[in-house]
C-alpha cells in the first residue's frame, strides 16, 4: 500500500520483489527451470535432483524485505525529518 501525502506519492512497492519484500533464490529458479525442461516424472527426477539445500526466498535486498521503496520526494520528506528530529526550534 502506497503512502501519499496529499498528492504527493511518498513510497511505492519495490520494483525488484513487486512489493513482496522477499524474492526467490536463483539456485531455486535453476533448479525449477531443470525440473520444466526434464521429460521424466517429477517424482523419478527428484530422486536425482533434490530440492536445493539453501533457502528459497531470500530478504529482497533492494527494500531490505519492506516490500516498498521511498520516492524522491519520500526521501526528501525523511531527511526534512531527520534534520529537525529531537530538537525542533
Ligand atoms: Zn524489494
Amino acid at each position: 500500500m502506497t503512502t501519499r501525502l496529499g498528492d504527493i506519492l511518498l513510497d511505492d512497492a519495490c520494483k525488484s520483489c513487486g512489493g513482496k519484500g522477499r524474492t526467490t533464490n536463483p539456485e531455486w529458479l535453476e533448479w525449477d527451470n531443470q525440473r520444466r525442461q526434464a521429460k521424466a516424472s517429477f517424482s523419478g527426477w527428484l530422486v536425482e535432483h533434490p530440492f536445493p539445500d539453501s533457502a528459497e526466498q531470500l530478504t529482497c535486498t533492494e527494500c531490505k524485505g519492506l516490500g516498498m521503496m521511498l520516492t524522491e520526494d519520500g526521501q526528501a520528506l525523511l531527511a526534512f525529518f531527520e534534520r529537525y528530529e529531537g530538537r525542533v526550534p
